[in-house]
């Protein structure tokens, strides 16, 4: 049997010397060392994430598998790997081209050997993919459903004794899934036609038939189910009731200067009104929608990968090919129509693994938009009724998340049958405390039901949502006076109230059931048996206040950008932009964003130092090394900065959200700081903290200043006495706020230094 340590190649590349070849060796005896060296070598990571051993083992070995990991979760890694340590080559299915080019040229730019063969390729360019692949040189090779399916290319297929095939975007062969691609279908001639090679599918879906579907469609053998966690702790999804939605969008965005945002809009006349009015107040955006030229969505995706433009306003036709991974915010400027649509699109934010913001303007008034869509596409089709109801169940289940006030992540893990075993995830708007109940919302609530109770008896008929307001808020229109309807006793029982937000209330009250709204063209509102619980003072009320209290910073925002110096990362983004405009690759195949904060962190000046940045492998080193070392060094001098920080490992090996505690020792620590922050919500003391964390007390006590910082309570109270505060503030107003020990002196030694700290990072918070 062939060791890895005895394994011979002439030629052999630095990364070929050590292969195993899978044909004549066990492939179990490759060692995780082995993996990870080859991991680091390729493309700079020192620790795999969850699932993706077990996914590149199931290749190695030749067992079917299904994978199924979050967007962002690392699934391209679990097909690369393999193939670059049995130097074979693989076959990757990709439903797209934008997608195969992405990865061809991300694979590339690290020294990779792989291709992508599609319809836009020169009949050179296609002859010299041929080429390399029959003499063996590609790992990888990426082809459509269409083009693996042509016979001739099957037939060069059966030279090759292509070992395993990669269905990438797996999905697509469920009619279940939500980008149905009937060609995946015939995929299943695989399993017949290479006996000897294995299948992979690869997705993001979360649905449990789908996986099964996959399985089945693809005729699958015994194959391993690695189905990986769905939560994405990175992402902060904040529901708001929707107010001024241009308002509310165009604030987003700003939150996010500068970096790349998608909104999703309900039609194509909404992406472009939105992209209208966002280019109006200064912010540079583009529609995107099936309604354009293929050639516009071209440009627009090019754009937007490039980083020449960072937002865009869509339908959801803007999906798949998105493979930019510094999506910073998504926008839902409606709601979407299933849990299922909302966990696709918001997956598309922050796939670098960095904090991105999920929002999503919620209105019921959209909630009814979307059901007379339905009813309006479905009038031509048979079975309409079926249809109609199945789509109206997925958007009432997305309704229910919107409007339930219970922390996001847990309702979405609960939704894909996950368990959620957080607390407090400190990353939604609920477990961030932002949203603001109306007082008196049970006395509003009795308002609005009496309006529509005496409404109905003075007319004999019930009205809509607008003529309620109207009488609520006392206006005076022509529909008001000619019923009389001015005369009634709920006439301007809500006045001064914006006309927004009363709508909104009323919205709540349907969501939860209090009122029904009748279906149909001229819907009107009418009471059921909740309206009257309310109303006889049986029943209390919640209602959202229209507005949020305050967006807050996270727990995740402020660890990622840790130590970072934002002025170089900006600095770094230039130049990266310039790189890949050159280059013609989307920015992010030079590097990822994470791997830019790590640079703006580490700030390194030689080699050394640059290859301890994550994310960085030695095709990367060799190719962009001496230039970013020389630009950090520069820039440094001239800002006074230190440079070649030393750094201990949690910024170093993957932090990753979709890391689970224990898959590394990095990512251990990061999950302690998330721990500590949650205790620290809780009130608890630093010796709980600590004990609980098995972490030094300094270490924990920096913990607390970092939650100091990132949550700027009023008062800190729960950890340093009333007296000490003072008398550590005094001190620092005498001897100074920059360095402790003079602090520590001044007050003769008798408080500590981790108290000291607590302090000094108080007082200037507040200061601040
Ligand atoms: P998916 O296809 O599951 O959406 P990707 O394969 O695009 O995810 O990976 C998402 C990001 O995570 C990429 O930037 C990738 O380079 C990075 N990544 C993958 N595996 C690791 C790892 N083990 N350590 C660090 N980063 C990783």
């Amino acid at each position: 049997m062939v060791t890895l340590s005895t394994v011979e190649e002439t030629n052999a590349t630095p990364f070929e010397s050590q292969v195993c070849d899978a044909t004549s060796a066990a492939t179990s005896t490759v060692s995780l060392d082995r993996i990870l060296e080859l991991v680091h070598a390729y493309w700079g990571f020192n620790t795999l994430r969850p699932w993706q051993e077990e996914a590149i083992r199931a290749t190695l070995d030749g067992q079917d598998s299904v994978v199924v990991l979050p967007t962002g979760g690392g699934k391209s890694l679990c097909y690369q790997v393999p193939p670059a340590i049995t130097q074979q080559t693989h076959i990757v299915v990709s439903p797209l081209i934008s997608l195969m080019k992405d990865q061809v040229d991300g694979l590339t730019a690290c020294g990779y050997p792989a291709a992508a063969l599609y319809s836009g390729k020169s009949t050179d360019e296609k002859n010299d993919i041929m080429r390399d692949l029959r003499a063996g040189k590609l790992r990888l090779l990426f082809v459509s459903p269409e083009r693996l399916l042509m016979s001739g290319f099957l037939h060069e297929l059966d030279q090759l004794d292509i070992r395993a095939f990669a269905i990438d975007e797996a999905h697509c062969i469920s009619q279940w899934g939500h980008d149905f691609r009937p060609e995946y279908r015939q995929l299943a001639l695989l399993q017949k036609r290479f006996p000897k090679a294995s299948v992979h599918a690869y997705t993001a879906t979360a649905t449990q038939r789908v996986r099964e579907d996959i399985a089945n469609q693809l005729q699958l053998t015994n194959p391993a189910m690695l189905v990986g966690t769905f939560d994405r702790p990175n992402l902060v999804y904040r529901i708001v009731p929707q107010l001024d939605v241009y308002t509310q969008v165009i604030q987003a965005v700003q939150r996010h200067k500068d970096e790349a945002v998608i909104i999703y809009c309900l039609s194509r006349n909404d992406t472009e009104a939105m992209a209208d009015i966002l280019n109006s107040t200064g912010i540079k955006a583009r529609a995107y929608h099936a309604g354009l030229s293929a050639d516009q969505r071209h440009r627009t995706q090019d754009a937007f990968a490039s980083e020449s433009l960072n937002v865009v306003a869509a339908t959801v036709a803007f999906g798949m090919g998105i493979d930019r991974s510094n999506v910073r915010c998504v926008i839902h400027a409606t709601i979407p129509k299933s849990v299922e649509h909302y966990q696709q699109e918001t997956g598309r934010a922050g796939r670098d693994g960095l904090e991105a913001e999920c929002v999503l303007f919620y209105s019921g008034a959209d909630v009814m938009r979307w059901q007379s869509l339905f009813e309006h596409s479905a009038e031509q089709l048979k079975n309409a009724e079926k249809l109609i109801a199945a789509q109206k169940k997925l958007l009432n289940e997305m309704r229910r998340y919107c409007t339930v006030p219970q922390c996001r992540h847990r309702a979405l893990s609960e939704h894909f049958g996950q368990t959620y075993p957080q607390q407090n995830c400190h990353a939604c708007d609920v477990c961030l405390d932002e949203t603001e109940a109306a007082e008196e919302a049970t006395e509003i609530a009795q308002k609005i039901i009496s309006s529509v109770a005496r409404l109905d008896r003075i007319s004999g008929f019930s009205f809509g949502v607008g003529h309620h307001v109207d009488v609520l808020l006392g206006a005076n229109t022509q529909a008001i006076r000619q019923r009389g309807h001015d005369q009634a006793t709920t006439y301007g029982l809500l006045k001064g109230t914006p006309k927004k937000t009363l709508t909104h209330w009323i919205y709540q009250l349907l969501d939860q059931h209090l009122l029904t709204r009748t279906t149909g063209k001229l819907p009107v509102l009418e009471l059921n048996e909740d309206s009257w619980e309310v109303l006889r003072g049986h029943r209390k009320v919640r209602l959202i206040r229209t507005a949020v209290k305050q967006v807050k910073e996270t727990s995740i925002s402020t660890i990622s950008w840790d130590g970072v110096d934002r002025g170089l990362f900006e600095h770094l983004r230039v130049i990266r932009r310039e790189i890949a405009e050159q280059a013609q690759v989307p920015a992010f195949v030079i590097f990822n964003d994470r791997t830019l904060r790590d640079l703006a962190r580490r700030r390194p000046t030689g080699i050394k130092h640059f290859r301890k940045v994550h994310g960085i492998g030695d095709a990367k080193i060799e190719k962009f090394g001496k230039l970013f070392c020389t630009e950090i060094e520069t820039y440094c001098n001239e800002h006074d900065l230190s440079t070649n920080i030393v750094i201990d490992s949690r910024h170093q090996a993957d932090s990753s959200p979709t890391s689970t505690p224990g898959n590394s020792s990095s990512s251990k620590i990061s999950k302690s700081k998330l721990m500590a922050f949650e205790m620290f919500s809780q009130g608890k003391s630093i010796d709980v903290v600590m004990a609980a964390l098995s972490r030094a007390r300094s270490t924990t006590a920096g913990y607390l200043c970092n939650f100091i910082e990132a949550t700027k309570p009023a008062s800190i109270e729960t950890w340093v006495p009333q007296s000490t505060y003072l008398d550590v503030a005094r001190a620092a107003d005498q001897v100074g706020f920059d360095k402790l020990r003079p602090i520590y002196e001044h007050l003769d030694e008798k408080v500590s230094f981790d108290d000291i700290r607590l302090v000094v990072s108080h007082v200037r918070i507040q200061q601040n």
